[in-house]
């Protein structure tokens, strides 16, 4: 440290009295287990919650948790200018609603910290940034630089021109030497002016570093030779200066974060190791990809309505459907796993982040559905109305009211061949439930003639509707109700067995299956539904004779 140094120091930042040493003792080392891993969600608050941060943050919870570790909200928020008022309580709402617990972070009311290494905003951290770049100053790290945008694109252009990778650095850095009156002046004459690291590496002769990411394995890189911005003009550090002092302080020890951030890690490790800190390590997870026109490509937020995880609120996925699709995603034995444990919660997953590949998971929405058809027909009749009834109250005002008012109806609707060995799987999620059980829950239910299979005689199934009308009652057991169903087909020469008819088909005009199927189109205007007995009982016999009439009288 030479005593300029300690000079520019003060001059830059006068009002910084504490020294690094004070946040190293404040945050004391966390008292965990060795293989307890600590790692963090760190959003920029740009207010919603991309698929891709989703994924991240489900890598961070299942890592720390299935090493009984530590995962936190950290919410970075130094790029003031993308700002979204509220986005920070955005994402906890989303994390909570899409079941990612957070541990510490800006949990409570009005963001007050939960946990003892915050805050965990980081715009409030600025003299925590100020104090290590007062520090690296002090030891001749970094320095003040003072030029303007205008000079910085010269710089840039006269890069370009030469073919060089454009940046400060080399004989470009003018400001790198400036001594103590120069630095004086400047800042006498008011100019605004940015802390840069003074970066060890060199352009023309460039060594190698070696890094193990967690999962993509071994890297080399060549090292930085830039002299990055790690404080701005405005006091408060771009993401990387921020990023090594916080995941330092906070005590993390993996770091899972976007690919993006690979091409600027040496840069990241050169900040570290000149803050005298050991780096944490790393995982670099692929990006979510789609294909379109097949091609693949990045989920945009822009063009994806599915990269907005409100998406799939709105769509009424359940939860639990979306965090095992990105498990997934995250590792490919998630689904042989899920066929051995049918009734275990995700969560008890033994996720692995070494078993996430480095190439991009492709999001398929068939995949996702069948996945949200399965978890719909593990849950009970009551979860399910819970559920339907918790979407329709944001999402559909008239059928939370149907639904509240109508409870036990619902209930049934909801419970119709639900307890078997093999439950129906035809809700994918709750979005589609009114229409999918419309003919149950609509007044104004309707039955064309055109829907009725045209190879039945008009006056076929008009007999077989009156003969309905009166025979229905609502005692009857299945059993019952089902031989007075083959009864009545047999009056108007329909097989009173399916075999029967097979053997024979040419001696009549169907089968008892196909009497069913004519009642079920009058009753439901559908081909295919759930069980017609179950849905007669539901519906009762004065609405069944109503609807019957209804269907008559256009016959
Ligand atoms: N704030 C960064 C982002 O939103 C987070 C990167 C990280 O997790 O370190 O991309």
């Amino acid at each position: 440290m030479t005593d300029q140094n300690k000079l520019i120091a003060e001059l830059l930042f006068p009002d910084i009295n504490k020294t690094p040493d004070y946040y190293e003792n404040f945050y004391k080392q966390r008292n965990l287990p060795e293989s307890a891993e600590v790692t963090r969600f760190a959003p920029s608050p740009t207010g919603y919650l991309h698929i891709g941060s989703f994924f991240t943050s489900m890598i961070g919870r299942r890592t720390a948790s299935n090493s009984n570790g530590v995962f936190f909200l950290r919410i970075e928020d130094t790029d003031q200018k993308r700002e979204i008022k509220g986005a920070a309580k955005i994402v906890i709402e989303m994390l909570n609603t899409f079941g990612v617990s957070l541990d510490e972070g800006p949990l409570n009311v009005n963001q007050q910290d939960v946990g003892v290494y915050g805050p965990y905003i980081q715009s409030k951290r600025k003299e925590i940034y100020q104090t290590y770049a007062k520090w690296l100053v002090t030891k001749d790290k970094a320095y003040p630089c003072f030029c303007t945008a205008e000079q910085l694109e010269q710089t840039r252009e006269k890069q370009r021109v030469y073919k060089k990778p454009t940046g400060y650095y080399g004989e470009n850095a003018v400001c790198r030497n400036l001594g103590y009156k120069d630095v004086k002046e400047k800042i006498d004459a008011g100019i605004p002016f940015v802390i840069r690291l003074k970066s060890n590496g060199c352009f023309e002769n460039l060594k190698k570093i070696t890094v193990v990411d967690e999962v993509r394995g071994e890297r080399i890189f060549p090292e930085n030779f830039i002299d990055a911005v790690i404080l701005k003009s405005n006091g408060l550090p771009p993401y990387n200066l921020a990023h090594a002092v916080d995941d330092h302080l906070m005590r993390t020890t993996l770091v899972i974060r976007g690919e993006e951030w690979i091409a600027s890690l040496a840069e990241h490790l050169e900040i570290f190791s000149a803050l005298g800190f050991t780096a944490p390590r790393y995982a670099h997870l692929p990006v979510i990809q789609k294909i379109e026109d097949g091609k693949k490509r990045k989920i945009s937020k822009r063009k994806d309505p599915e990269a907005d995880m409100r998406y799939y609120l709105a769509q009424g996925f359940p939860i639990s459907a979306i965090a095992e699709y990105i498990l997934t995603l995250a590792n490919s034995n998630y689904e042989l796993w899920r066929e051995k444990n049918p009734t275990l919660s995700y969560n008890k997953f033994p996720f692995s982040i070494k078993k996430v590949t480095s190439s991009s998971p492709l999001f398929d929405f068939a995949k996702l559905n069948d996945i949200s058809k399965n978890v719909i027909s593990r849950m009970t009749t009551e979860e399910i109305y819970t559920a339907v009834l918790e979407w329709a109250k944001t999402n559909d005002e008239t059928f939370y009211k149907l639904l509240t008012c109508k409870k036990q109806f619902a209930l049934g609707v909801f419970n119709m061949e639900r307890n078997l060995a093999n439950p129906r799987k035809d809700i994918i999620r709750w979005g589609m439930v009114k229409d999918f059980y419309s003919y149950m829950f609509s007044r104004a239910f309707k039955v064309k003639v055109s829907d009725f299979a045209t190879c039945y005689k008009p006056e076929d199934i008009k007999g077989i509707l009156v003969a309905y009308a009166t025979l229905y009652n609502e005692e009857d057991d299945k059993q019952v109700w089902f031989n007075k169903i083959r009864d009545l087909g047999s009056t108007f020469n329909f097989a009173r067995e399916v075999k029967e008819y097979k053997k024979a088909p040419e001696n009549f005009k169907g089968h008892c299956g196909d009497v069913s199927g004519i009642i079920r189109v009058a009753i439901t205007g559908r081909q295919n539904t759930p069980d017609l007995y179950e849905i007669c009982k539901l519906l009762g016999s004065k609405e069944i004779a109503k609807r019957l009439d209804k269907v008559l009288k256009q016959i």
